[in-house]
């Protein structure tokens, strides 16, 4: 009878919805979320109106799939599993575990199965995860919402200290309690999921398209218009910078052209990225991997930051000795920032040509609007490499960042030569002092820019090539440029008072990136024992306690403290120092609007849940 009724709710909606693939009853594999993995599922419904089927796995959970997620099972075949568990939320934690720089022999391990990776991905069906929440008035089905129906109970956080005694077993049952698996139906489990068995497919299935639907900074018309805006503002901000009186309604004249551009100039600036470029390919330093790509890929990379800020400093301790006059910089700023704005422009056109033959999978899910503007500026391409040599990684901490640290110093010795000093002032050595902290705290910990959306959201484009190139070294170091013009002496207790609040700055900011990348590496830390968090159906969970707990970025608080003690020892006599802050604020309450979103999307109701638990997002009571 039920097979009867079956056949005819499959011919019914067969002859209903000729375009359905997949009839009810069909056991197909479904791809399990945020992963590549499929599973068995059955076909429980069809929506004619969303084009969405309603799946059930074998232990019960229901979930809205696009048909692109679901593949028939004749275009599967078993292969044994080379890992211990197959439940995604393992396989999620023991992920972050291999990454840890702790592990090197597990490392290794893997870094061997990495090489026949690609081989392996190439069969790998490549899927968008597209997950569509089941509206609750379905009430036969369970909802999914990123999050498991048990936390919806009155604890929703776990607290680490659970899972110290015995790690694996443990995170199996806090994870396993808040997944999407089977509670109540234990004996099934193995077969469920087949414990032992992964599916692969054995046919390549064509990637739907990943367009760029949502569009940010504003449009195709805002970035249109921010390709002009952001060189003009850096070059009025040096301008301003510049004159005696750099008042805001002092507006600068515009500047002879020989001013602007020197081919020597241009020839340096070349030097230096082409030395930065030569460091950053030095076999030194350990080579790590990435998160996975969207086909399952993990790249790698070197970690050497560190070793090439010290072979910078021996370079530019050298050229010092050297009696090499480093205020030359200070001399030809504007040449400079020139060149860099220039070469910048010319990377971002290379950029975008060489994406346009890149692979649809390879493109960033933020910049493959089709709108030749808006992907220029955001960046068509995710991980654009030549060879090993990853443009954007490189980019993003090496020439800028440390020539950031290599103009300030120019700018104190300048400051000392034209106001005759022996010593620097208090002023310019806080402001060096405290962004040399910074640009050394971000090399040390290198490996954390690996997981920021500017590594696995963002394209390398004209909004990161401008901004790593030109924006950090030429408007961060704009308190250093100023104090060369315009000296303020400050006493010895305001200067003590500014490097606490610098301190306090930095110790947030430190503490609560590490916090966050220690708990992501191995939640099953047991120095984390004391933290609690909210379990996601992805498998990660969302600390609630300790910083995490305190704001929804404890991070970026840290960072406009020291922002405010980078302006500070530049006194009150005019704004111009305070750019950085303003404009720093701006962007960070931007980037957060914009994580937010993307943990929406990525938690559902637990992200939701974490918001109300931790209602502040930087600002404790204020915003
Ligand atoms: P964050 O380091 O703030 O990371 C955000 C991510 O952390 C989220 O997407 C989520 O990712 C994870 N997360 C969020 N909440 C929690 C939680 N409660 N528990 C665990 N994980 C959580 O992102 P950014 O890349 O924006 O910032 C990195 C650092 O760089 C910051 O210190 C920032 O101040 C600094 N920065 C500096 C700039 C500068 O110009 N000086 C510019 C931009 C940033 P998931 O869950 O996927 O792990």
């Amino acid at each position: 009878m039920l097979t009867m009724q079956m056949r005819m709710v499959h011919r019914d909606s067969v002859w209903k919805m000729p375009s359905r693939r997949f009839a009810d009853g069909e056991v197909v594999m479904g791809r399990w979320p945020g992963s590549v993995l499929y599973y068995e599922v059955k076909v429980t419904g069809y929506n004619d109106v969303s084009h969405l089927y309603t799946v059930k796995y074998k232990d019960g959970t229901e979930l809205e799939l696009k048909e692109s997620d679901i593949k028939s099972r004749s275009s599967f075949k078993h292969r044994k599993s080379q890992s211990s568990s197959s439940s995604p939320s393992r396989r999620s934690t023991s992920r972050s575990r291999s990454r840890s720089p702790g592990r090197p022999a597990r490392g290794r391990r893997r870094s061997s199965s990495q090489s026949r990776e690609p081989k392996d991905d190439k069969k790998k069906t490549i899927q968008e995860t597209n997950l569509a929440l089941l509206k609750p008035s379905e009430n036969n089905t369970r909802r999914y919402n990123g999050e498991p129906e048990s936390t919806e109970r009155n604890d929703t956080s776990c607290s680490v200290l659970e899972q110290k005694l015995k790690p694996d077993l443990e995170i199996e049952r806090v994870l396993e309690q808040y997944s999407l698996r089977p509670r109540k139906e234990e004996k099934k489990k193995e077969e469920i999921y087949s414990e032992k068995k992964i599916f692969e497919t054995v046919k390549t299935v064509e990637k739907p398209s990943s367009k760029t639907k949502e569009l940010e900074f504003g449009g195709r018309i805002g970035t249109f218009m921010l390709i002009f805006f952001l060189p003009a503002t850096v070059f009025y901000l040096l301008l301003m910078c510049k004159q005696d009186d750099p008042s805001l309604l002092n507006i600068p004249p515009f500047p002879a052209l020989e001013s602007l551009w020197e081919p020597r100039v241009f020839g340096l600036f070349l030097l230096w990225f082409f030395l930065q470029a030569m460091f950053y390919l030095l076999p030194i330093g350990k080579v790590v991997e990435g998160l996975p790509l969207s086909n399952g890929r993990k790249l790698h990379y070197r970690i050497n930051g560190f070793y090439a800020f010290i072979l910078t400093a021996a370079v530019i301790g050298t050229l010092l000795y050297f009696r090499f006059e480093l205020h030359y910089v200070y001399q030809h700023f504007m040449q400079f920032a020139v060149s860099a704005a220039l070469f910048s422009l010319g990377l971002s056109i290379y950029l975008y040509i060489r994406s346009l033959k890149a692979p649809e999978e390879e493109l960033a899910p933020g910049g493959n609007s089709g709108y030749i503007v808006y992907d220029f500026f955001t960046g068509h391409e995710l991980n654009p490499r030549i060879g090993s040599f990853d443009l954007k990684y490189f980019c993003e901490l090496r020439p800028g960042l440390i020539g950031w640290v290599v103009i300030n110093l120019a700018m104190l010795l300048a400051e000392m030569k034209i106001h005759n000093q022996s010593m620097p002032s208090l002023s310019m050595i806080l402001v060096n002092s405290f962004q040399l902290l910074y640009v050394v705290d971000a090399l040390w910990n290198e490996e954390a820019i690996l997981t920021t959306m500017d590594i696995t959201h963002d394209g390398f484009g004209f909004m990161l090539a401008f901004g790593d190139l030109v924006w950090v070294p030429f408007v961060y170091s704009l308190q250093a440029f100023y104090l060369v013009g315009h000296p303020i002496a400050i006493s010895w207790p305001v200067a003590a008072a500014i490097t606490v609040l610098n301190g306090i700055g930095y110790y947030i900011f430190r503490r609560a990136n590490s916090q966050k990348n220690s708990f992501r590496r191995n939640p099953a830390d047991p120095k984390l024992a004391y933290l609690k968090f909210i379990p996601t159906a992805t498998g990660k969970g969302l600390l609630v306690t300790g910083w995490w707990g305190f704001v929804r970025h404890p991070n970026y608080l840290g960072d406009i403290i020291m922002a405010l003690a980078w302006s500070l020892p530049c006194g009150f006599n005019h704004i111009l120092p305070y750019f950085y802050i303003m404009y720093f604020i701006c962007l960070l309450v931007h980037r957060e609007a914009r994580d937010e979103h993307h943990c929406k999307q990525k938690y559902g109701l637990a992200w939701e849940r974490y918001c109300q638990r931790v209602p502040y997002r930087i600002f404790p009571y204020i915003y």
